[in-house]
Formats: structure tokens, C-alpha cells, sequence
């Protein structure tokens, strides 16, 4: 699944090739990707289940609107027009933003939404196992999602990270997990953070002291901070605007290592299952309970 620093690389890509373009027409190929400012509340499957959407337009798409910027805020992105409206999206699992200039070839396969662009360029959302999704609101912070999510974890102080630990009686690991309390860090980098500070991820954050968990805020933005600048990470999905893949996983310490050697001591690394996600540690560095 993307995390920040994938959403933040294709934000970084993306931005420049949006920037004051028009958007000449906006297509939504899939009705039930999409929630806009009438649709009830829930989000998509209560939408698919319980009440028959409202009907968008190709204007709540942001057709004949002008791109004034792209937001972020943990792994949600905001497409905002000059008259303000946004566009959330958010990739789910498997979701992306693909633009190609004109003339390209594009994919055809798992395309929920096109937007054609006035410089002959087109950008599509893929989604093939449609766990992301797109949101439609007059302004960014009506945008349901965005008003959900804690502060980013690319932009919060370290020293602020403490005070959000405090009040989580509950394992760090799912601390770092909730998208309410800090937004952006999923299993990836919560893993390699925790390793990176020798933090057990089943250590109660409200114990955790405020010096380490100072440390830990500096690790976190480090680690987001070189993940962002690698291009992410490309584990199976994600793709940066033109289809690049990031390379930052071939620099993960412990995600995806359970059995192998701890490359800082060399102890066996050792996983479990934690807020429902697999988890792993190092039994020496990250101490014992
Ligand atoms: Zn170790």
C-alpha cells in the first residue's frame, strides 16, 4: 500500500505537469469510485449497499476548472481547482495517478476516472482492487477524509510527537497506524522507525518517555524524509505519475526481513501479527517486554 512518502513523491511529480492546466473534460467511467457533497455518508460500500448515489457532473470532476495546486496530508491527496474546489484521492491498496503527456499510449485496463487536460495530456485513476477512491467538496476542507486525519507526519515536529503518544493507550505500533492521530505512516515505515530507535512495537505508547519518543519523531521524519527523496517505495502497485517505481525498499532494514539477520546486530529478526498487520522486530535491538 502507498504511504506517505509515495503519495508525497507522486504529489511532487504530478504537481508541476497539473499546474495551470484546464481541464477540458472529466469522465468518471465508474460511478461507485467516486463520493461527492450530496452522497451519504460512509464512504463506498455503504453507498454500493444501502442508498442510490446522487448523480455527479463532469463540473464536480473540476471540468473547465483551472489546477491551481496538488495537497497532501498523510496518504491523502487534494487536486485543487483556482476557484477552490478540491478533488480528494486517495490510492487504497493497489490505486494510481497516471498522466501521460499527449499522444502516449494509456492503459485501458482498471481506469475509473479520466481527466483530459488543455495541453492534449490526460491523467486516469487506476484502482484495480478499488479499495482507494475519489472525493469531490467545494473546498479542501470539506473534503471528508482530509477533515479525519491527525497532523502529516512529514511536516509535525518531532518534539510534538510525544504529547500525540501520550493520550494512545495502546501498542506503538498502533499508535503510528492511526491515520487520526498521525497521518501518513503505515506498516512500512512504522517498522523501520520503530527498528531504527529500538522501540518494541508492542510497548504501550503512553509509557513510551518523552526523550525517545523525541527520537522516534526524528527517525520517523528522517526515514519519510530519504523514503520521499528514493521515490517511495515499490512493493507491488505503486507507481509514481509516469509509471517510475521508487527504489527505497532495496534501504528497508526490517519490513519484509522476518527470519532474516538484524543488520545491526545480526540476531534473527522476528515477526508477529500487531493492529492486524504484520509486524517486524529485532529481539535485541528493540528489547524484550
Ligand atoms: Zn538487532
Amino acid at each position: 500500500m502507498p504511504e506517505l512518502p509515495e503519495v508525497e513523491h507522486l504529489r511532487r511529480t504530478l504537481e508541476p505537469r497539473l499546474l495551470g492546466r484546464r481541464v477540458v473534460d472529466a469522465t468518471l467511467h465508474r460511478r461507485d469510485v467516486a463520493v461527492g457533497p450530496k452522497d451519504p455518508p460512509g464512504g463506498f460500500a455503504r453507498q454500493r449497499a444501502v442508498v442510490r448515489p446522487s448523480r455527479l457532473r463532469a463540473a464536480q470532476l473540476l471540468a473547465d476548472a483551472t489546477i491551481e495546486r496538488v495537497d497532501r496530508r498523510g496518504k491523502l491527496l487534494a487536486i485543487i481547482a483556482s476557484d477552490g474546489r478540491a478533488l480528494g484521492v486517495h490510492l487504497g491498496m493497489s490505486g494510481q495517478l497516471f498522466w501521460a503527456p499527449a499522444g502516449a499510449r494509456l492503459p485501458t485496463d482498471h481506469v475509473h476516472a479520466t481527466w483530459r487536460l488543455d495541453d492534449r495530456s490526460r491523467l486516469l485513476f487506476r484502482d484495480p482492487r478499488r479499495f482507494g477512491g475519489l472525493w469531490l467538496a467545494e473546498t479542501r476542507d470539506e473534503l471528508p477524509p482530509w477533515r479525519g486525519l491527525g497532523p502529516d507526519a512529514l511536516t509535525l515536529p518531532p518534539e510534538h510527537l510525544a504529547g500525540l503518544l501520550a493520550k494512545a493507550r495502546r501498542p506503538i505500533k498502533a499508535a503510528l497506524l492511526d491515520q487520526g492521530l498521525l497521518a501518513g505512516v503505515g506498516n512500512i515505515y512504522a517498522d523501520e522507525a520503530l527498528h531504527r530507535v529500538g522501540i518494541h512495537p508492542a510497548e504501550l505508547a503512553c509509557e513510551i518517555s518523552a526523550p525517545r519518543a523525541l527520537r522516534l519523531g526524528e527517525a520517523l521524519r528522517e526515514l519519510l524524509r530519504l523514503a520521499v527523496e528514493a521515490g517511495g517505495s515499490t512493493l507491488r502497485d505503486y507507481r509514481a505519475a509516469e509509471g517510475q517505481a521508487g527504489a527505497f525498499q532495496l534501504q528497508h532494514a526490517v519490513y519484509g526481513r522476518a527470519g532474516q539477520a538484524c543488520l545491526t546486530c545480526g540476531e534473527v529478526l522476528e515477526s508477529g501479527m500487531l493492529a492486524q498487520r504484520t509486524t517486524v522486530w529485532c529481539p535485541r535491538c528493540q528489547g524484550g517486554l
